[in-house]
């Protein structure tokens, strides 16, 4: 078993501002969210600066 690492992406620890902001799958779950309730005048350039940050 992980001690205390993220389940989604096993990298990081399991914290609960990783979870909702800095997991890059939760990035990407918040994006399609995002797109899909067509709220692209968001300023979505955090996002990427984090998700490259993570890569
Ligand atoms: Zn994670």
């Amino acid at each position: 078993p992980n001690c205390g690492l993220c389940k989604l992406c096993n990298r990081e620890q399991e914290t609960g501002a990783h979870i909702f902001f800095k997991c890059r799958f939760t990035i990407r779950i918040w994006k399609s969210l995002i797109e899909r309730l067509g709220l692209a005048h968001m300023d979505t350039s955090e996002w990427h600066m984090h998700e490259s940050f993570y890569e």
